[in-house]
């Protein structure tokens, strides 16, 4: 401690003593730190480099405040590289006739699909004739000097937000995407693909898609923590009365400037009339997230002590039971993740973790 006090700065040394320890024995790597969960993503990239670097690109043209609505591509309910995608179609960032041109390759500007405009972003994927083919089918409403116009940021900005007149269009993000991929298909390979077609495949993505978030909380899970042996399904909660097994509420307490962060958890079954109760302390760790992890993993070596069996534990935060799902999306908590002691986790014989509650 004195030690750290004399070579760092008194902030530093307070993150260096949050660092959880890891107890395998796993190499160090290199990590992304601008995402709570430690993996890098384009969207925190951008962040990033737009704190510390000149803007690279100025947006010009009329309509939307560009920046916001560059923000809210990433809370668009679709896949991420759909989301990507739309982010480069706000930034000016894909390769139609237009770009090619402006930096210099010599090539037809023209749209190959309606060989009368220049081929722009915007006209690529709403105003081309096939394009305004494929939103008027998927009953966008559509008019003149109101979609489609020749500002691709009011264009997009047409879907967003709770009080546009698309934002009714859920699969506007895949529609927009298949437009694109149908324009790629003719211009590399000769290959008309119909409106109907495209509106078809589009809504149908759209809704695999948004079926797929339904079901995903009742997959089974491998994992956590350090005994791979060990399933741990993931599901949201509802609570019956009768039940076998044990139930554990848990959580974990952790406020900026405290020296410790604490834990607690109950655990109930319908065989005990008063419940058990365990909670502790320890080392503040470097975010609240880090504490429900640890407090997690505490429980379970708890139930493991108790020798209870088919314990299900319950937590209220939803970013722990997303870890749980896919701790390789987390690698900023592998190491608390995947502790050491591997003989006492064998022991649990199924362990299940609920969201339950809102966060
Ligand atoms: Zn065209």
């Amino acid at each position: 401690m004195d030690m750290l006090n004399e070579h760092f700065d008194l902030l530093d040394v307070a993150l260096i003593r949050a660092i959880p320890l890891g107890g395998n024995q796993k190499d160090d790597s290199f990590g992304w730190h601008f995402t709570k969960t430690g993996l890098y993503t384009v969207k925190s990239g951008y962040h990033t480099a737009r704190h510390d670097v000149v803007r690279t690109f100025a947006a010009t043209g009329s309509g939307p405040e560009i920046t916001p609505l560059l923000a809210s591509v990433w809370r668009v309910r679709c896949p991420p590289n759909i989301q990507h995608f739309m982010w480069q179609v706000l930034s000016g960032c894909i390769s139609v006739s237009a770009n090619l041109g402006r930096r210099g390759i010599a090539c037809d500007l023209r749209c190959v699909r309606c060989g009368t405009d220049m081929e722009t972003i915007n006209h690529a994927i709403f105003v081309c004739p096939p394009a305004r083919q494929v939103w008027a089918l998927a009953h966008v409403p559509v008019g003149p000097n109101f979609f489609p116009t020749e500002s691709v940021y009011a264009n997009v900005d047409h879907f967003l937000g709770q009080q546009n007149p698309g934002a009714h269009v859920a699969a506007f993000p895949w529609l927009m995407w298949f437009i694109w991929k149908a324009r790629n298909a003719c211009v590399f390979d000769n290959i008309i693909e119909r409106p109907e077609d495209i509106v078809r495949v589009a809504e149908g993505e759209a809704a695999a898609w948004q079926q797929a978030q339904l079901e995903e909380d009742q997959v089974t899970y491998p994992i956590i923590p350090g005994a791979s042996e060990i399933p741990v399904r993931v599901a949201t909660a509802s609570l019956p009365l009768v039940y076998s097994g044990y139930r554990c509420f848990i959580d974990g307490s952790w406020k900026a400037g405290d020296l410790y962060a604490g834990a607690g958890w109950c655990c109930t079954s319908v065989q005990t009339a008063l419940p058990f109760l365990g909670a502790k302390n320890f080392r503040r760790s470097l975010s609240p997230l880090h504490t429900e992890v640890e407090a997690f993993v505490w429980a379970m070596r708890c139930m493991i002590g108790h020798d209870f069996r088919e314990v299900a534990f319950y937590t209220d935060c939803s970013d722990l039971v997303k870890m749980v799902s896919s701790p390789s999306d987390w690698p900023a908590f592998s190491a608390m993740l995947y502790k050491g002691d591997r003989q006492a986790n064998v022991s649990v014989l199924s362990t299940t973790l609920f969201h339950f509650g809102e966060r």
